[in-house]
C-alpha cells in the first residue's frame, strides 16, 4: 500500500486509515505520509474518534467559513471570522491573530475566547519574541501543533538514518517535539496545548493564527487540522485583496477630504481661519492627534500638541531640514533631543511648508505608540507559573515591547505624505486664485477710477458752459431790467446768481479733483519745513485779521514726495484748522511721530512701526465721532454755507486722494469742542 503511495500526491491520500492488531485489540491510526529530504515519513496518530472523512464532509465544514471570509469587507472583519471559525472547528480556549509589523514586532488583532479569560486583543510583542529561525520554520511548515506541552519528547530510534547515514530532518513532521524554549514560553502562559497556523503574504510571514488551550491537553484530528490549515491558506490568499482594499478605502477617504478643504478655504475670510475651521479634517488627513498651524509667523495649536514655546523652538530647528516642502519622522526625540520632554504627545511629526519665506507651516503630531495601544485586560492573571522562572509572558513581552518602541510614533504612510502634498497644492491654489482675483479687482478699480475721472472731467467741462451762460444772463437781467422788476424779482435773480456761482465752485472743485487723479506725481526729496513756511505765508496773507499761531515742536524731515501736491495737502488741512475754529487765537501744531511712537500712544493703531506719521493739530471746534469717517467723502460738509466761511466739501477728499497716491493713509482723531488732529503717512 505504501508503495502505491509513492506514485501519488500525498495530500490527496492522507490520512491513511491504518489498523494494527495488538494483543487481540484492534488499534486504529491515522497514517500521515510526507516526503522530505529524500525520505518518506509515515507518522501514526491514534484516532479514537471514528470519522467519516470524505470530501463532502470537508466541503460542508469549510464552505460556510470560506463564504464568510470572502464576504468580510475589511481585514478586521475577516480576522474575526477566521478566529471564530477556527475556534468552532477546534474547540481551543483562545484563538488569536497576530500581525507582524515591518520590523517584526507583533500585535494581537483579533481574538475569540472563553468568556472567563482576559482579553489579549491589542497586546504588542517585541520582534525577538518569535526568533528569526522560528519565523522561517513557520513559512516552511504552515501548521504547528503541540497537543500537550508537558509531554516528554520520545527519542528517535535509531538516531541516524541507516540508509542516508544522516540524522532525520523532522522539519515537516507533525509529531515532532517543540523546542524547549518555546514549550517553556507556552507553559509560562499556562498553555497546555497550542496550534499555530502561518499567514503568508507575498512569501513573507504576515502573521499567525495562534490557538491556546489552558484547561487540558488537546488532541485534534488530521481532518480538523487540515480544515484549519485550509482556512489559514484562504485567509492568506485574501490578505492581499483585503489589505489593498483597506488601503484603497483609506486613500479614497483621504482624497475625499481635499474638496472639503477647497470649499472651506475659499469660503473663509482668510486662509488661517479656513484652516482652523477645517481642524478635524486636518487631523484626519494624516491620522494625527494634534496640529500646529504657523501662519505668517503666528502659531495656532489644535488638539494634542506640545506647548507653544516648544513648538516654536521645534519649528526653528525644523525649518532648515524641510526638503521639497515636507519633513517627517516618527522618532523625533532621536533626531531632536529636546522632544523627549513632550514625546508622549509628539514622538512623530510631519511638517508641511506652505511658504518658508512667509513662515507659514502646518505641523502634525503623533503621540508615542505606547500611548495609543489598546490595553484591555491584564494578561498577567493568565500566566500561571510564577517565581523567578518566568522568562516570558504576555505582560512581560508587552513591557519589553513598550521599552523598544518608547519615544517612537506610528510611522507616516506614503499615502498620508501624498495627501499632505496635495493639501499644499490646494492651499497654494487658493492663495493664487485670491491673488488673481485681487489683481483683477485692482485692474477693474483702476479702470473704473480712470473712467470716473474722465467722466467727472468731461461732465464738469460741459456743465460749466451753460452754467456760465445762466450766470451771465442773470447778471444782465439785474443790470438792464432791475427797474422793471420789483424787489422780490431782483432778490430771486440774485439767489439764482448765487446758486450758479456755488454750482460753478462745486464743478471747479470736481474738475480739480478729477485732474488730480490724471496727472503724474513728480516725486523728489522735499523739505517739509519749506512747504510749511510757504503755506503759512499764503494762509496768513489771505486772513490778515485773524490771529493765527502755527507751531512746529521739532523741525520736520525731508521726504520723497510730490511737493506741489503735498503743499496742497497741508494748505487744505491748515486752512480747515483755522476755519473750523472758534478760539480767539487759532493754534495749529504741525509735527511728526514714528509709527513706533504712535503705537505706544495707541496700541490699536494699524500702522507699521517704521513708518513716519505727520500730523496737523488744532484747537478748533472738533468733530463728533460719528462723522470721523464721512468727512473724507466728496461734497460732505457738516455745516451750512453760512457757517465757518462755507466750502464745497471737497478739501478733505482731495487730501485723501493725495495721501493715497503717495501710498499712505489719512485719519482723524478729535474731541468735540476741543480740537482735532489729522494724521497721515506718505508711504505704506
Ligand atoms: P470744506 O470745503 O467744507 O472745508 P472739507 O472736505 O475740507 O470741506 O471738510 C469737510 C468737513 O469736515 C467740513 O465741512 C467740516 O465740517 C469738517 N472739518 C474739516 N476739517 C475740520 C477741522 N479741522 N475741525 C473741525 N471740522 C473739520
Amino acid at each position: 500500500m505504501l508503495q502505491n503511495c509513492l506514485l501519488k500526491d500525498f495530500e490527496s491520500i492522507n490520512p491513511l486509515k491504518i489498523s494494527i492488531n495488538k494483543q487481540e485489540q484492534l488499534l486504529s491510526f491515522d497514517g500521515i505520509l510526507h516526503r522530505h529530504d529524500g525520505v518518506l515519513l509515515l507518522e501514526l496518530e491514534t484516532n479514537p474518534v471514528k470519522q467519516n472523512s470524505n470530501f463532502f464532509s470537508f466541503y460542508h465544514q469549510t464552505k460556510s467559513s470560506i463564504d464568510q471570509i470572502q464576504r468580510a469587507s475589511t481585514l478586521e472583519q475577516m480576522s474575526q471570522v477566521v478566529v471564530e471559525e477556527i475556534r468552532k472547528v477546534t474547540g481551543f480556549d483562545r484563538v488569536m491573530i497576530y500581525r507582524f509589523d515591518p520590523q517584526g514586532a507583533g500585535v494581537v488583532t483579533a481574538e475569540d475566547k472563553e468568556d472567563r479569560l482576559n482579553s489579549w486583543l491589542g497586546l504588542h510583542y517585541p520582534a525577538f519574541d518569535i526568533p528569526l529561525e522560528a519565523r522561517e520554520l513557520f513559512i516552511l511548515n504552515p501548521l504547528r501543533f503541540i497537543p500537550d506541552v508537558e509531554q516528554l519528547p520520545t527519542p528517535l530510534v535509531p538516531l541516524t538514518n541507516p540508509l542516508t547515514q544522516r540524522s532525520l530532518d523532522l522539519g515537516k513532521a507533525i509529531l515532532r517535539s517543540a523546542s524547549f524554549c518555546h514549550l517553556e514560553y507556552l507553559q509560562n502562559m499556562g498553555v497546555k496545548a497550542s496550534m499555530t497556523i502561518s499567514l503568508i503574504r507575498d512569501r513573507q510571514l504576515w502573521g499567525l493564527i495562534a490557538c491556546h488551550h489552558y484547561s487540558s491537553s488537546k488532541h485534534l484530528t488530521y481532518e480538523a487540522r487540515t480544515i484549519c490549515e485550509f482556512l489559514g491558506q484562504i485567509m492568506s490568499l485574501e490578505l492581499g485583496t483585503k489589505a489593498d482594499y483597506e488601503d484603497r478605502e483609506y486613500k479614497i477617504k483621504l482624497q475625499s477630504l481635499q474638496p472639503e478643504f477647497v470649499q472651506c478655504l475659499t469660503q473663509a475670510d482668510n486662509l488661517l481661519t479656513g484652516l482652523v475651521q477645517s481642524s478635524s479634517n486636518l487631523l484626519q488627513l494624516v491620522s494625527a492627534s494634534g496640529v500646529a498651524i504657523c501662519w505668517n509667523n503666528e502659531l495656532t495649536l489644535i488638539g494634542q500638541t506640545p506647548q507653544l514655546a516648544s513648538v516654536q523652538a521645534l519649528l526653528t530647528w525644523l525649518e532648515p531640514q524641510i526638503s521639497n516642502h515636507i519633513f517627517q519622522t516618527h522618532e523625533l526625540p532621536k533626531l531632536y533631543p529636546p522632544a523627549a520632554s513632550f514625546q508622549a504627545s509628539a514622538s512623530g511629526v510631519l511638517a508641511l511648508a506652505i511658504s518658508q519665506n512667509r513662515k507659514s507651516y502646518i505641523l502634525w503630531f503623533r503621540p508615542e505608540v505606547t500611548q495609543t495601544v489598546n490595553w484591555s485586560g491584564d494578561p498577567q492573571q493568565n500566566a500561571t507559573s510564577g517565581g523567578s522562572e518566568v522568562r516570558l509572558s504576555p505582560r512581560k513581552s508587552f513591557e519589553l515591547w513598550q521599552e523598544i518602541v518608547r519615544s517612537t510614533a506610528l510611522p507616516w504612510k506614503a499615502c498620508e505624505l501624498e495627501a499632505v502634498a496635495d493639501l499644499r497644492s490646494v492651499i497654494v491654489g487658493v492663495v493664487l486664485r485670491q491673488a488673481d482675483e485681487l489683481a483683477r479687482i485692482n485692474v477693474e478699480l483702476e479702470r473704473t477710477n480712470d473712467e470716473l475721472d474722465a467722466f467727472a472731467y468731461i461732465a464738469s467741462h460741459d456743465l460749466k458752459e451753460p452754467l456760465r451762460g445762466i450766470h451771465n444772463y442773470s447778471s444782465f437781467l439785474i443790470e438792464d431790467y432791475a427797474d422793471l422788476l420789483n424787489e422780490e424779482g431782483v432778490a430771486k435773480l440774485q439767489t439764482l446768481m448765487r446758486l450758479t456761482q456755488r454750482m460753478e465752485d462745486l464743478i471747479n472743485s470736481l474738475l480739480h479733483f478729477s485732474r488730480l487723479g490724471r496727472i503724474e506725481l513728480l516725486l523728489k526729496d522735499t523739505d517739509l519745513n519749506q512747504i510749511i513756511s510757504q503755506v503759512e505765508s499764503v494762509v496768513k496773507i489771505s486772513q490778515p485779521d485773524t490771529p493765527i499761531a502755527i507751531h512746529l515742536p521739532r523741525s520736520l524731515p525731508t521726504i520723497y514726495c510730490d511737493p506741489v501736491q503735498v503743499n496742497e495737502l497741508f494748505t487744505n488741512l491748515i486752512s480747515n484748522a483755522i476755519k473750523y475754529n472758534d478760539q480767539p487765537e487759532k493754534q495749529v501744531e504741525i509735527g511728526y511721530l514714528t509709527g513706533a511712537e504712535l503705537l505706544k500712544q495707541n496700541p490699536f493703531c494699524e500702522i507699521s512701526s517704521a513708518v513716519l506719521v505727520l500730523y496737523v493739530r488744532d484747537n478748533g471746534i472738533g468733530i463728533r465721532e460719528k462723522h470721523l469717517d464721512s468727512i473724507f467723502r466728496i461734497f460732505k460738509r457738516l455745516h451750512g454755507q453760512a457757517h465757518y466761511g462755507g466750502g464745497t466739501g471737497v478739501g478733505l477728499t482731495i487730501s485723501k486722494k493725495i495721501v493715497e497716491r503717495h501710498g499712505g493713509k489719512i485719519w482723524v482723531e478729535s474731541t468735540y469742542g476741543l480740537g482735532s488732529t489729522f494724521y497721515f503717512t506718505l508711504a505704506g
